[in-house]
């Protein structure tokens, strides 16, 4: 394999950092140009002093200082501000663009990456939430393509090799259900910061950390697969799956389906996305096959969990709705770990928004702009 050249966008993350973690042990077949971040310049000296990238953004104007200095005279070309962010999707000698900033805030550098005709490995999944479709025209009109990074949607991705696409009868996207999946509504009245961010399975960023909680994440990873697999909705379902072994399932229209298993990490999925349609080598776990191990599985509790209905409702709804949701949930999640909503005020913020804003504009790069601060200015009000 040839030494391809990587930019990641939002180095200082969950998914940033194990994309390095796997550079660092693979540096004849990675190189890393660009690195970004919002505020941990800190983290982002590091970094760049280790990986050496031909650029080094930081989004966060206030800090560039502190990082000038902390570096020196390095040859990195220090940049700042979040403007910047399109110009390092677009590098001309990228080769692929990781893509792992949180929210909306990821969605522009996604379209310009495609539009350049770069080849992206798309963790930031609310891409494809607001704009799945725009996105889908300007992989058709400009040869750029995504590699989800996403476990379930690479688990899908990985049953699909070889397969027809017009047989695919579902697609089955297991969730872990999240830390409240056996407390009562009763008992999730009091849910606290603390245990919301008790995931069980995964260490992850903040806000899918909330997301996983609600299972809103669920409910936007539905909706990222009706895009980057082309299927309708109704041909996807989710199911609860607590050990988080088995990442999605297939099913064919023979009876027949195929599953996705490993331990959990996101390195698998994320050098998966790096090196597709070929593997690679990872130190990772391997499941034990000769100790006993349970795999079950149980339906949603979509009374319970009512973020995953609100999501499927806006994707059935369509237009600006899903981008609503999204914003509105972004607003919601930061709120509660601000303390200053509870947990069970998330989704009535969503659907207010949601009854409340217009979903039927057409949709373009302007009227998402325009949707996503209408619905973020409403859901700090509720
Ligand atoms: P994180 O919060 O740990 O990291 C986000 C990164 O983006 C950081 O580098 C941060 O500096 C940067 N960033 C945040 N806001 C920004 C802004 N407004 N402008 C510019 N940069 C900004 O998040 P994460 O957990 O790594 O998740 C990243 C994406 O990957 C999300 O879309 C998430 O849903 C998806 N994802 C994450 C995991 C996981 O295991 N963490 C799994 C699947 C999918
Ligand atoms: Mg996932």
């Amino acid at each position: 394999m040839d030494q391809k050249n990587i930019v990641i966008l939002g180095s200082t993350g969950s998914i940033g950092e194990q994309a390095l973690e796997i550079i660092r042990e693979h540096p004849e077949q990675f190189r890393i140009i660009a690195l970004t971040c919002n505020s941990n310049w800190q983290k982002l000296a590091d970094q760049v002093e280790e990986f050496n990238p031909k650029y080094a953004l930081l989004c966060d104007e206030e800090s560039v200082s502190a990082l000038r200095d902390r570096l020196g005279n390095v040859q990195t070309e220090i940049l700042v501000g979040t403007d910047e962010l399109p110009d390092l999707a677009t590098l001309d000698d990228a080769d692929i663009i990781l893509n792992s900033l949180v929210g909306f805030a990821g969605f522009r550098p996604t379209v310009e990456a495609l539009r350049a005709g770069k080849k992206v490995a798309l963790a930031n999944k609310e891409s494809l939430v607001v704009g799945g479709g725009l996105i889908n025209e300007l992989i058709k009109d400009k040869r750029g393509w995504l590699v989800p990074i996403d476990s379930e949607h690479s688990a899908m991705l990985q049953c699909l090799v070889g397969e027809p696409r017009e047989r695919i009868e579902k697609l089955v996207i297991t969730a872990s259900g999240g830390p409240f999946r056996t407390w009562t509504k009763e008992e999730m009245r009091d849910i606290t910061v603390e245990d919301a961010l008790n995931h069980p399975n995964w260490s992850m960023g903040d806000k899918i950390t909330i997301d996983s909680a609600t299972m809103m994440n669920k409910g936007l990873e539905i909706i990222e697969a009706h895009w980057l697999f082309d299927m309708p909705l109704s041909k996807i379902e989710a199911v609860v799956h607590p050990q988080s072994i088995i990442h999605s399932v297939v099913t064919f229209t023979d009876g027949s389906s195929k599953a996705q298993l490993g331990p959990p990490t996101m390195k698998v999925p994320i050098l998966y996305a790096l090196t597709y349609p070929n593997r690679y080598i990872l130190d990772a776990p391997r499941l034990d096959w000769q100790t006993a191990f349970d795999l079950t599985f149980e339906p949603v509790d979509y009374d319970k969990f009512k973020c995953i209905q609100l999501a499927i409702e806006a994707a059935e709804e369509g237009g600006l709705a899903p981008a609503i949701l999204n914003a509105a949930n972004e607003v919601a999640v930061d709120r509660f770990l601000n303390k200053e909503i509870t947990y069970i005020d998330i989704p009535g913020i969503i659907e207010t928004c949601l009854n409340d804003l217009n979903h039927n504009e057409t949709i373009s790069l302007d009227s998402l702009k325009n949707i996503d601060l209408k619905a973020r200015r409403l859901a700090q009000t509720i």
